[in-house]
């Protein structure tokens, strides 16, 4: 059965998209624990990492850092970056489409690290500023 985030990938659910190749899509979080919070999803359908094979692992972690790289040169109050994989349910994995979270981090976000995936500030958010900030990293990133 098709996950929402395969029907993100179909297009059949709108969604910001700051980049996209043939194997690998990255849009917006919806719950933006920060400004940029972005998500990188392998195409090809894989519950979490242990269904891995070694060209999903290639293609998802070579996009990783170009993708950080370009969300850090969004913002010079970017300072760090969270980058982080929930695997399986008991590790908090509420999509089953692998998904790899990357947080931007400030120097005064006040975030406590362990509270970071259950933070959900969409409500804060309309169209135009989640399309902000995806044109923003989509523009980095060219
Ligand atoms: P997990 O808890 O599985 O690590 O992360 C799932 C993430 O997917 C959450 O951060 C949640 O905000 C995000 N999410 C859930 N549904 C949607 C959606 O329809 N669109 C987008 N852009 N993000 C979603």
């Amino acid at each position: 059965m098709a996950d929402i985030f395969d029907k993100i990938i179909e297009g059949e659910i709108p969604s910001y998209k700051v980049y996209e190749d043939a194997d690998v899509l990255a849009f917006l979080d919806i719950s933006q624990v920060t400004p940029g919070h972005t998500l990188l999803v392998p195409k090809k359908h894989v519950d979490n990492i242990f269904d891995y094979d070694d060209e999903t692992a290639q293609k998802v972690l070579l996009t990783l850092p170009k993708l950080a790289r370009a969300i850090r040169k969004t913002n010079p109050k970017i300072t760090g970056m969270n980058i982080s994989s929930n695997n399986g349910e008991s590790a908090g994995q509420t999509v089953m489409h692998s998904h790899w979270h990357l947080i931007p981090r400030f120097d005064d976000d006040h975030l406590n690290e362990t509270l970071v995936p259950t933070i959900d500030h969409s409500a804060d958010y309309d169209d135009a500023r989640y399309q902000e900030l995806a044109d923003q990293i989509k523009k980095a990133l060219s």
